[in-house]
């Protein structure tokens, strides 16, 4: 035992010294544009609950009320008998509101991604990433054992080349045709800009590809309906899996993918994240349908308009103060710092100007793009942003 800890702390002072040490921090209030840390209030820059959802008493009585009704617990498996009525109505509400023929929800975005790309794809296949996916996916494509080819992001040379050499793959005479999945996001977690989708959409046409897009910092707040980018874009039928998460703008907990009732089908038979782990509790599918008809809505139509102007309002400061935000086109602000232990550093000293806004680092983004990752919601003020602006020109960095 004392050998193990040993090791164990040595292995952790290597990762201090190379300014990557990672920590829990605690938080004693709800999730809002004002948090509650060691007995402080700080504006909170940090969230993904783009809309303001999370704390939305539409979303706590929806929760309440499942609670009250099916119980705190789902009890076993979706397959086992764990699939309660909020399920069912999450995924047809889901399906609905994206527009696809079917839905299926999982425990969390990222067991959404293991178990699709695994079940979707097996070591004859070919899997082609964007350089800046989600971990999840990255993760996905190693254990799913099919080829992974990475583009540089949004290079769609790149993208080309690496289809072109799978379609030699593909057209293959040995007995099992090999199948190749391109995964991209559609708006990028850590970078915030977009992927140029139609053309992508256009690139895996012409080489017979599968294309699977994750839209979980999308979804909620593009498109006429908010359903994301794809419909923005009028792609939404012309990508095999879409993806996303219930977590993020959507306030509750929990993944999705949607596509055909083949796929979804599928996935009840194939996906081991999905069939091999107890069902989400009932609440968290009570409350992320009820976001989801929320952001359908009026208010969700407004809050939408609300995080616009002020993303608009904050870019245009955050850009007068030299930042460079030319690609970003979504409520992710990365303020790009590159040195580990400075972003560190930074961010305490922003802690202590009254702002929550963390340091990301490896391996979260590459070594040495280290950055500030300041994120807009629904719920900030205009006055929230005139004392970050000026946090952040008076001298604090
Ligand atoms: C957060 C995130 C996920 C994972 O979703 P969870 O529900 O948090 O597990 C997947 N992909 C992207 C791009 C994400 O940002």
């Amino acid at each position: 035992m004392n050998d193990f800890n040993v090791e164990l702390n040595l292995r952790l002072e290597r990762i201090r010294e190379q300014g990557l040490y990672r920590e829990l921090r605690r938080i004693d209030s709800p999730q809002a544009s004002q948090i509650a840390i060691g007995g402080k209030s700080l504006i909170n820059f940090s969230s993904n609950d783009y809309l303001g959802l999370a704390n939305h008493p539409t979303l706590k009585e929806a929760t309440i009320k499942a609670v009250e009704k099916f119980g705190a617990g789902s009890g076993a498996s979706r397959l086992i008998c764990g699939s309660l009525a909020p399920h069912f109505e999450l995924e047809e509400t889901i399906a609905a509101f994206k527009g696809t023929e079917s839905a299926l929800s999982f425990s969390s975005g990222y067991s959404a991604a293991v178990g699709t790309i695994c079940a979707l794809l097996g070591k004859d296949d070919i899997i082609v990433l964007d350089k800046l996916v989600h971990a999840s996916i990255v993760d996905a494509a190693r254990l799913s054992g099919a080829k992974l080819r990475i583009f540089s992001h949004n290079d769609l040379n790149e993208l080309e080349d690496i289809l072109r050499w799978s379609e030699t793959k593909m057209t293959s005479t040995t007995d099992k045709r090999p199948r190749t999945l391109i995964v991209t996001e559609s708006v990028f977690s850590m970078d915030g800009d977009l992927a140029p989708l139609r053309e992508i959409v256009a690139l895996k046409q012409k080489y017979n590809a599968w294309l699977m897009v994750d839209e979980a910092h999308a979804t909620g707040l593009f498109g006429q309906y908010r359903r994301g980018l794809l419909e923005m874009l009028g792609l939404s039928n012309q990508v095999e899996v879409q993806m996303g998460t219930l977590g993020k703008a959507l306030g509750s907990a929990g993944g999705y993918i949607c596509g055909s009732k083949s796929l979804t089908d599928y996935l009840i038979n194939r996906a081991r994240s999905f069939i091999f782990s107890t069902a989400p509790v009932p609440a968290a599918a009570a409350a992320a349908t009820v976001a989801i008809n929320l952001v359908q809505s009026s208010e969700g139509a407004e809050r939408t308009q609300r995080l616009c102007e002020l993303l608009a309002s904050t870019k245009e400061r955050l850009t007068q103060s030299g930042w460079n935000l030319s690609t970003v086109q979504s409520a992710i602000l990365p303020l790009i710092i590159g040195d580990e232990t400075k972003a560190v550093q930074l961010a305490a000293k922003l802690r202590e100007r009254g702002f929550y806004i963390p340091a990301i680092r490896y391996p979260t983004v590459a070594l040495g793009s280290a950055r500030l990752r300041l994120t807009m919601t629904a719920s900030h003020t205009p006055d929230d942003i005139t004392k970050l602006h000026s946090a952040l020109s008076a001298g604090t960095l």
